[in-house]
């Protein structure tokens, strides 16, 4: 649990650095502000702090090239959608989580081939699935518990 709130929050700003990293590892901060100034007119300062955010985050990593600074993510796309959902989950009540799961699919741009995925990963998770989720909530913080009435779930 320790490395999980390591690099957040990542701000949305970081997160559109982060993406350039990830498809030109090694790129120069110059580099990231001509693929960022059509999209926000970032001025090459911009990018610059953005990057130094990301370093003190622990994120993003730096090496020095002659008089230019190369930049590399730390952390795949893959790992920080992975504590970024896990944070996202953890600020709801364990049995919404299906719920949530439910309106992210909504809205979700899905191919056939996403589907059928989806479907056989949850076909696989049936077979181990519990009858019901336990509330982990403090009570009070969801409609699970009353903590006033102690009221049972
Ligand atoms: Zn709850």
């Amino acid at each position: 649990m320790q490395k999980f709130d390591q690099n957040l929050p990542i701000s949305d700003a970081e997160w559109e650095v982060m993406r350039v990293l990830w498809a030109h590892p090694g790129i120069h901060s110059k580099d990231i502000s001509i693929v960022l100034a059509d999209k926000f007119n970032w001025k090459e300062s911009t990018v610059k702090t953005l990057l130094g955010r990301l370093v003190n985050k622990d994120a993003v990593r730096t090496k020095k090239e002659g008089r230019k600074y190369a930049y590399d993510a730390n952390l795949s796309e893959r790992e920080l959608l992975s504590q970024e959902s896990a944070h996202l989950l953890a600020k709801i009540c364990q049995k919404d989580h299906g719920s949530l799961l439910a309106l992210m699919m909504d809205q979700a741009q899905l191919s056939q081939s996403d589907i059928d995925q989806l479907s056989s990963q949850l076909n696989q998770r049936q077979k181990g699935a519990p009858e019901t989720i336990a509330c982990c909530c403090q009570p009070g913080q969801c409609r699970c518990q009353n903590p006033w009435t102690k009221q049972k779930d």
